[in-house]
């Protein structure tokens, strides 16, 4: 009976290959099938019923059921045994469906003779499309085998191009990945772009479904998945067995890999009259089906490795690569998973948007696009599904939203949007040779940050006064291996002369927490933040640092040269770590190399001990740099890059504020010079409100200068600073509604 049944589904598939290859109206072809399906299975009726809107089903072809009710009949996701199967994606086998919750019959359909009922979703890569329905008069339960066949079935269906159009007139189906949708995301670089995908990870084509010889379709999938497990077990003896969670993805790879369900439900396909990427495609459709269902974490990620795993063995079945031979769209929003920063360098400013599925705020990749002021959203769920290369896409950058194939709607308010953003950069553009002064005459000197070749153009353009921050740490992240002196020395000297005699403030390399470089081997620490990172590092095997300071020496030949330490907690750390830059100097001069005309050695204050550090130490350091992003994790306890508590605690907190406005007073009393790098100084109200609290100098990414400026130069400082006092005189827990009111009135 099996292999009846086998042979029966082969046969049904090559007659549905053959249909769907021929020309002709496409509704005649989906009525062809439906006759044929019912013939094959034996039973009086076959429908399909596919999806009008998001909620409604309707019945686009029939065979047994009456033909008036074609483009009739509808109902909603839920209603009836037809609703039911849509919503839940599961099949509906029952000998007699009258006597099932929830059924209800379609007069006019005349089914109400039909007693047995077998639905089954219609699915794209698990996405539901439609419900695929036989009925018979006759009392039977259908058998694992007939629903299996069916489902082959229904996967075929699901491939044909034009189910769009078998909607009723007028009636516009989203056919798979052709409606519009709006997905949420965390931001990682703000701004706003409109473009078109450009998959990072092109997904696999699979044009040849049907095959007629099963005995060869077996040997290819055997031959395919031989392959994918060396590969699997290549990738694991190449990672490190320190490597914890890359070991843990290949592991499970692995698993899969060896899974004899996953084969034996691939071969059963296959058998079945399916090619073998076919087999492969619906494994991989029933695991995103799920994806989509699952809520536990674990779970999820692990379906997504068997994702990744079927896109692989696709890859070796189909050939294609990467390179799929697509062209790149013009104003390109690159969309995947998750990549590195060097792979993110390659595309460079090419790129107009980036969406990923996964990365998180603080990865490599993230911070590279921030260098590269690319608007970027990441933990976008399902993107990499939906998007197909060439897909009109808008990222909000302001609001974590992504839509994909938007509407007019969409599109019209958007780009009104984008229009409105475009005239505000034409105004900073008329200030950038204006000085960032109040109305009361206080000038805040604008420095820019900055750690990338890719960054220096915008020293010229951004109208920055200087380097704030130059975060060395990123010429290490985007290497596989160690820089050499020489290539430092080389970079050094380039970013010197890109300032053209402006200071550049070097910060020595900020390594740990979470810049983990590829190349050195991970240290396992409970609490990599809170760990050996940093000055830490430097300080207890000082080669890494010895070797920069010593490029730092040789590319500034001559010039003056500015060094800031990263993540110093008290001032012994500081005096040591500065003792270095002397005995380097001493080292470099008695080797015959040009010294610098002057050299400056300041530190970063990013954790609160240092603010309470002895007066000795405001003294000895020349400069000193408020490293917001990390101090503010420090001081509220508030990991930065956990979503979940990251902006619980407002950085116009009245405690923060008050904390900044003893670190200006300490500088003071000494004549230490004070800047304040994190990413708050970009942010217009907050570096007014830092300003206001005696910050002279703001050092911000590029693209925030002019928003920054534009701002400062309309208020007065004094009276932001009474704003502040009364707010914290009253008890506010931030000033920021009284700022908000402030500035209201201003415009107003
Ligand atoms: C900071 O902590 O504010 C800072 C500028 O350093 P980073 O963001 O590189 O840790
Ligand atoms: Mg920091």
């Amino acid at each position: 009976m099996a292999e009846r049944s086998e042979s029966d589904s082969r046969n049904l598939l090559g007659r549905l290959r053959d249909t769907l290859a021929e020309e002709g109206p496409a509704q005649a072809r989906l009525d062809r099938i439906t006759h044929l399906i019912a013939d094959s299975i034996h039973t009086e009726v076959c429908s399909i019923y596919l999806f009008r809107d998001a909620d409604t089903l309707e019945l686009c072809a029939t065979e047994g059921l009456r033909p008036e009710a074609v483009h009739q009949t509808r109902m909603r996701v839920g209603e009836g045994l037809v609703g039911k199967v849509a919503k839940t994606a599961e099949p509906v086998n029952t000998e007699d469906a009258p006597s099932m919750p929830g059924f209800r019959y379609m007069a006019e359909t005349g089914e109400e003779i039909y007693s047995s009922f077998l639905g089954l979703p219609i699915q794209r890569l698990g996405e539901t499309l439609g419900v695929l329905v036989v009925q018979s008069r006759e009392k039977r339960t259908f058998t694992d085998d007939e629903i299996y066949a069916l489902e082959v079935v229904a996967m075929v269906l699901a491939e044909m191009k034009e189910l769009g159009a078998f909607v009723g007139e007028g009636a516009a189906l989203a056919a798979p990945h052709q409606r519009s949708e709006m997905f949420h995301g965390t931001v990682g670089q703000e701004g706003t772009a409109e473009g078109h995908v450009w998959l990072h990870e092109p997904r696999v084509v699979v044009t040849n479904l049907v095959a007629d010889d099963p005995e060869a379709e077996l040997e290819r999938l055997d031959q395919a998945v031989e392959r994918l497990r060396v590969g699997v077990d290549e990738m694991l003896q190449s990672v490190s067995t320190a490597d914890k969670d890359q070991r843990d993805v290949l592991e499970a790879y692995r698993m899969f890999a060896n899974s004899r369900g996953w084969m034996k439900r691939m071969q059963e396909d296959i058998t079945r009259g399916l090619s073998a990427e076919a087999a492969v495609e619906k494994e991989q459709s029933t695991a995103r089906a799920r994806m989509q269902v699952v809520a536990d974490a674990y779970l999820r990620e692990r379906l997504h490795d068997l994702d990744d795993l079927s896109n692989r063995l696709l890859r070796i079945l189909t050939g294609q690569g990467k390179h799929t031979g697509a062209e790149m769209p013009a104003s390109p929003i690159l969309i995947a998973r998750n990549i590195g920063p060097a792979e993110l360098l390659d595309y460079g400013r090419s790129l107009r948007g980036i969406v990923l599925e996964e990365g998180s705020v603080g990865s490599h990749a993230v911070i590279i696009a921030r260098a590269l002021a690319i608007p970027l959203l990441v933990h976008a769920e399902r993107i990499t599904t939906e998007a197909l290369n060439g897909d009109h896409v808008m990222v909000d950058g302001e609001n974590g939203i992504v839509h994909l194939r938007p509407d007019e709607s969409v599109v019209t308010a958007f780009r009104d949007k984008m229009a409105m953003q475009a005239e505000a950069q034409k105004r900073y553009v008329t200030l950038r040779d204006k000085p960032a002064e109040t109305r009361d005459g206080i000038r805040i000197a604008l420095h820019m940050n900055a750690g990338l070749m890719a960054d220096l153009p915008s020293l010229d353009s951004s109208g920055a006064e200087g380097v704030g921050l130059f975060r060395t740490e990123l010429q290490f992240l985007v290497r596989d291996k160690m820089p050499r002196r020489g290539e430092l020395v080389q970079i050094y000297d380039q970013v010197m002369d890109a300032a053209h005699g402006m200071t550049v403030q070097f910060r020595t390399l900020d390594i740990g927490s979470d810049k983990v470089l590829p190349y050195m081997n991970p240290t396992d620490e409970p609490n990599p933040a809170l760990g050996w990172r940093a000055i830490r590092v430097g300080l207890d095997k000082p080669g890494v640092m010895r070797m920069q300071l010593q490029a730092l020496i040789r590319a500034a030949n001559g010039r003056p040269l500015t060094i800031m330490f990263p993540f110093v907690a008290q001032f012994d750390e500081f005096r040591a770590a500065r003792d270095h830059v002397f005995r380097e100097l001493e080292r470099e001069a008695s080797l015959g190399h040009v010294l610098p005309e002057n050299i400056e050695v300041g530190a970063m204050l990013e954790t609160p001990s240092l603010a309470f550090a002895p007066r000795q130490f405001f003294e000895m350091a020349d400069f000193i740099s408020i490293g917001g992003n990390d101090l503010k994790q420090f001081f509220f306890a508030a990991d930065r890059e956990n979503e979940r508590v990251r902006r619980r605690y407002d950085t116009l907190n009245v405690s923060f504020l008050s904390f900044i406005e003893q670190i200006v007073e300490r500088c003071r009393d000494v004549g230490t010079r004070l800047s304040f790098c994190g990413e708050d100084a970009g942010r217009p109200v907050e570096a007014m409100c830092f300003a206001a609290m005696g910050v002279r100098t703001l050092s911000m990414r590029p693209a925030s200068i002019g928003p920054v400026k534009h701002l400062l130069r309309r208020v007065d400082l004094a009276e932001a600073r009474a704003v502040i006092n009364q707010a914290r005189a009253g008890g506010s827990m931030s000033v920021r509604p009284a700022i908000r009111g402030w500035l209201t009135g201003l415009r107003s």
